[in-house]
């Protein structure tokens, strides 16, 4: 049976939570494979170790995981975020980068320390920028579907299906609304379909005569809007059909 385990980083649980909003789709997903770590969901196997002074609690990422969902960013000033985002990608065979912290650092991307009690805790990156991530799904929260859809693509080994989560986690590291504008609008691509503003969960994106407009004060660095545009991929190919 295929092993699933969810490694939750610097995260919210909202990628988990969309998760679940998959309902009676979630049940059948847990029917066909073998959920070996979740913290939200499964107590672990614990280590208990007793000093004078303290007691250290490990609870440890299994080894022979076949898709390991990542959800947050890494704390690059936290030595067991790295311990844990090392041992991920050495114990799974892919690696999924779940939601936009994981994927393109999101929200974290503001994130300057100087808070109690961890004032040093400063940098956080995306995981993609500490280990080599096979597929990236953009959103903040990706919705239930696309994470149902990307699980059972990878279940099924459809790779036609996750091509463009691999392609997303090769290049998604810088996602923004400024994608929008390099990547479709710059290049004469833009056909002003309103997929991006549509797509954008904090409405940084209104369609002023026919083209998108991007607020940069309200983007949340999300990557959803250069990954939903249907001209942002494969513009060769829409020009070779054109
Ligand atoms: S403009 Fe909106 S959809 Fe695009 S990256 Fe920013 S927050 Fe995400
Ligand atoms: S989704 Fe792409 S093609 Fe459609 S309006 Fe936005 S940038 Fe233009």
């Amino acid at each position: 049976m295929v092993r699933i385990a969810h490694i939750h980083m610097s995260g919210c649980t909202g990628c988990l939570i969309s998760l679940t909003d998959t309902y009676e789709k979630l049940l059948d997903i847990l029917g066909a494979v073998e959920l070996v770590y979740a913290l939200t969901l499964a107590d672990e196997k614990t280590e208990i170790t007793e000093t004078d002074d303290k007691i250290l609690i490990e609870r440890k990422i299994p080894e022979n995981i076949d898709i390991a969902l990542v959800e947050g960013s890494v704390c690059l000033d936290d030595h067991h975020a790295m311990d844990d985002i090392l041992t991920t990608r050495k114990n799974s065979k892919i690696v999924v980068a779940l939601g936009a912290c994981a994927a393109s650092g999101g929200v974290t991307r503001f994130a300057r320390g100087g808070q109690m009690s961890q004032p040093s805790h400063a940098s956080f990156a995306p995981i993609g920028d500490v280990i080599k991530v096979d597929l990236a799904l953009p959103g903040c929260p990706p919705s239930p579907e696309s994470i149902v859809n990307l699980i059972t693509a990878a279940l099924e080994g459809d790779m036609e299906y996750l091509e463009p989560f691999a392609e997303i986690a090769k290049i998604g590291k810088d996602a923004c609304g400024c994608d929008v504008i390099k990547d479709v609008i710059n290049k004469s691509l833009c056909m002003g379909c309103g997929t991006c503003a549509a797509a954008c969960q904090v409405r940084a994106i209104e369609m002023v005569e026919g083209k998108p407009n991007i607020n940069s004060e309200f983007c949340i660095k999300c990557g959803l809007c250069g990954a939903q545009c249907p001209r942002v991929r494969f513009p060769e190919l829409l020009q070779k059909i054109e």
